[in-house]
């Protein structure tokens, strides 16, 4: 390929003139883009060979990571940053006379999940292949990722997002490798000697095509492979109305579903699941016949990992390829199965949990159906052994009752591991949500705490803050992020610390420079940047931040001696279109922007941002620029988060509840380098459980809320009185679910701590480089090493080139 910026060049006016036929001159962005990725492509074509090839020669365990999303962002700037050939390539094109970040620019993000759930995914890979471990994503090649939001009017406006629209530089087609997927239809049995032979006849076939992206490690020779499945007509096919089964076939692959944590029931959905789990575990078996023939030893060499239960159909279509296509008895293709799986939860909200109606399950798929009702009497008869007459646990742990099926019990009984994402979330499910589980099966459960790729939030998105690191501590941390802790001793030096503030400063000018050729509004880059982003939503509580603000929009208004550093409030957030009480809250959110923004006094001290479109490639923007990092869920609530991570290791200081990983980051840097308040979270599942709580003793007793409540409704805003009574009616009339006033007096007294901390700006940055210190743990190569020794037991590849 090229070596130097010269071969680089020519290199790639070459190629350009050849794609396109066009010169230089003539070359759009788009043109640019599509040129040096297909250049990045062809540049790691042979190390992807050799990856495969490597795994094929040694037979080595495999692990495969299922996932209805992973939320990559853009693929460009990373793959080259990995390949150790971004200076290079960035030195050329200025030579040019263009900027590698327009180029980057010209990309798509691939947008294929929702939050928090898919980009761990994301990262995961990214971890995977640096580490040299083997690993590979599946997941559905969805023609049009998480929707594209606009603001208009301050209210949420929708469209659909269109990634593919100019093609996908990234990607493979391998209609050799296309697999069938089966609904519908029935069961046939017939007895066999001993045994009942079952086929599943009268089927609606389709294909599943898969496409695959290379995941390429840092600097190592590694690239594994994310596999993506776009369902289409089968050939072999015949159906009756051709119209009819093109339009239903292709809707399986069409869209992400925009809900995060929460379940939608739809049959769409669960014919998404079980086409991603179908093609999967098709594929995975037909590359290990090839090695192995007989599946015998399957679970020896395959790992597969269910991100949350949306892929736990492996578990019963598992069990279906060795009963009906390998011949095997129940016992032995349950051990195997149980074996071969782990799983991972991700929240204990109820209304996140999944619950597939028999009535919709059983027609879609009537011989996986009939494996679970298998699967759940065996497992009930186990309980009834262990707990004779106790009719009311068994019925509580079924996988099957009150004709629904339930997703997390079959994943806890047909898996190995079960793992929750931070430590209290894994005590949560231990003593609570899975206690019952628990008690029958102990040794299943662990901690995995989440992490964050290091490469794209610290090295891609704040190659400044990279180059100061590795100047003060050299460069090893990059391969061992745990070595960043060595910043700690340099915590107190004034000129590591000035130069981080320039570096914040500049980084915060970037961001503003965004935020002004987006909505118009000139934000100071010497305020303080308080930033809240992550997908909208109650628990999250988006909505005591906004309250907060209107506090002191009130308070400077009616108080002259109160005075503050001046501070720039962001938000970034998308919510589930059918999501009412979460499109209340953008709507406020723009309406206080509108009436702070506008206020010829207030706007001096306070601005209020709403960033449209909150996505991958806007987070890289933001997170280096932040000061304050609001991560103030309900305690309890938020499994992990992984945005507190990224706003740590970009030198952000943390005001958060005890929730969470946050409770992880408090223990690592110390309870000084961060601005706790509010419930903790046995308090707030004690008043769960217990009741006590009533908001309206907080409403009455203290001014600062009455008055902010009020003026939902009170006219203070230009909308009708009926616009926000909603929100005023979820803190009042329905008891405030989610402690937003039980938590306000204790919120504002931690702001002010921020608001002062700021003030000494040594001691702030000091904290900052604190924070830095000690993200290490946090990247997910920590995560992954531990979830390859500790639960599937996979080893680092030699890829022999
Ligand atoms: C990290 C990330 C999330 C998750 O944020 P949380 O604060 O942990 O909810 C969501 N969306 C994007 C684009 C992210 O990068």
């Amino acid at each position: 390929m090229f070596s130097n910026k010269e071969e680089f060049k020519s290199m790639f006016l070459q190629k350009l003139e050849m794609m396109y036929g066009k010169t230089f001159n003539d070359s759009t962005k788009r043109d640019q883009y599509h040129t040096l990725g297909n250049m990045v492509r062809e540049y790691i074509s042979s190390n992807w060979i050799s990856t495969n090839e490597s795994n094929r020669a040694e037979n080595n365990k495999q692990v495969y990571y299922l996932s209805i999303e992973f939320l990559l962002g853009r693929l460009l700037g990373q793959n080259l940053l990995n390949l150790g050939i971004r200076e290079v390539v960035e030195e050329g094109l200025n030579e040019l006379g263009i900027e590698l970040r327009q180029i980057e620019e010209a990309e798509s993000d691939a947008g294929l999940g929702n939050g928090g759930l898919g980009r761990l995914a994301a990262c995961f890979l990214d971890s995977l292949a640096s580490l040299n471990l083997p690993g590979h994503g599946l997941g559905i090649r969805y023609k049009h990722g998480l929707f594209d939001q606009k603001i208009v009017d301050g209210y949420q406006v929708e469209l659909p997002e269109q990634w593919l629209r100019h093609g996908n530089v990234w990607e493979v087609r391998k209609p050799d490798q296309a697999v069938e997927v089966s609904f519908w239809g029935k069961v046939e049995f017939l007895q066999k000697e001993n045994h009942y032979v079952f086929r599943h006849v009268d089927a609606e076939v389709i294909t599943a095509v898969p496409y695959d992206m290379p995941v390429i490690g840092y600097k190592t020779k590694t690239v594994n492979t994310l596999r993506l499945w776009n369902a289409e007509p089968s050939p072999h096919y015949h159906s009756y109305d051709v119209l009819k089964y093109k339009r239903e076939t292709e809707a399986v692959s069409e869209f992400l579903y925009p809900d995060d944590t929460h379940d939608e029931g739809k049959i769409l959905r669960l014919k998404q699941q079980y086409f991603l789990v179908s093609s999967s575990l098709q594929s995975i078996v037909n590359s290990y016949r090839k090695r192995n023939g007989s599946l015998a030893d399957f679970h020896k060499r395959v790992a597969i990992h269910v991100n949350d239960t949306h892929p736990v159909l492996a578990i019963p279509e598992l069990m279906r390829i060795l009963l009906d296509e390998e011949g095997m008895g129940w016992d032995e293709a349950w051990e195997i199965t149980t074996q071969t799986i782990s799983y991972t939860n991700h929240t204990t909200l109820s209304e996140a949990l999944e619950k597939w109606p028999v009535h919709i399950f059983k027609p879609l798929l009537p011989r996986i159906y009939l494996i679970v009702e298998e699967i759940n009497e065996r497992f009930c008869r186990e309980l009834w052994e262990k707990y004779p007459g106790d009719w009311q646990r068994i019925e509580h742990m079924a996988i099957i009752a009150h004709d629904v099926v339930k997703m997390a019990h079959l994943a806890i009984v047909g898996s190995h591991s079960v793992n929750g994402v931070a430590k209290i979330h894994s005590e949560i499910l231990k003593q609570r949500e899975m206690k019952l589980y628990f008690e029958v099966f102990p040794q299943k459960f662990n901690n995995k705490t989440n992490g964050i790729t290091h490469r794209r939030w610290l090295l891609k998105a704040n190659p400044e803050l990279t180059s100061l690191v590795s100047e003060v501590i050299g460069i090893e941390w990059i391969k061992k992020p745990e070595q960043l802790i060595e910043l700690k001793r340099q915590a107190y030096d004034p000129s590591l610390k000035e130069k981080f503030s320039v570096i914040k400063k500049h980084r915060k000018e970037i961001l503003a420079q965004k935020v002004f050729e987006q909505s118009g509004i000139k934000i100071d880059g010497d305020s303080i940047f308080d930033v809240q982003v992550k997908r909208l939503h109650a628990y999250k509580r988006q909505l005591l931040n906004v309250l907060h603000i209107m506090y002191l929009y009130n308070r400077l208004k009616e108080d002259s001696t109160f005075t503050i550093h001046p501070r720039t409030f962001i938000f970034g957030a998308k919510a589930s279109p059918g999501y009412y009480y979460a499109k209340k809250i953008i709507k406020l959110i723009n309406s206080v922007a509108d009436k702070v923004n506008q206020d010829p006094q207030i706007s001096k001290v306070l601005k209020v941002v709403f960033v449209e479109n909150y996505r991958v490639s806007l987070a890289e923007l933001i997170f280096p620029a932040t000061d304050v990092s609001e991560q103030i869920s309900t305690a309890s609530k938020e499994a992990s988060g992984t945005g507190n991570m990224k706003f740590m290791m970009n030198g952000a200081l943390t005001i958060g509840t005890l929730d969470g990983a946050n409770i992880e980051i408090m223990e690592a840097i110390g309870i000084e380098n961060m601005f706790t308040f509010g419930l903790k979270a046995d308090e707030v599942l004690n008043y769960y459980e217990n009741g006590g709580y009533n908001s309206t003793e907080y409403y009455h007793h203290d001014g600062r809320i009455r008055t902010v409540v009020n003026q939902l409704t009170n006219g203070f805003f230009p909308e009708t009185a009926d616009e926000f009574e909603p929100i005023a009616d979820s803190l009042i009339v329905q008891n405030d679910q989610y402690f937003v006033l039980r938590d306000f007096a204790s919120y504002v007294e931690s702001q002010e701590h921020v608001n002062r901390a700021y003030l000494d700006q040594t001691k702030w940055i000091e904290k900052a480089i604190i924070n830095i210190a000690h993200s290490g743990y946090f990247s997910s190569d920590r995560t992954i090493q531990e979830y390859a020794d500790q639960i599937w037991g996979i080893e680092p590849i030699g890829v022999k080139i």
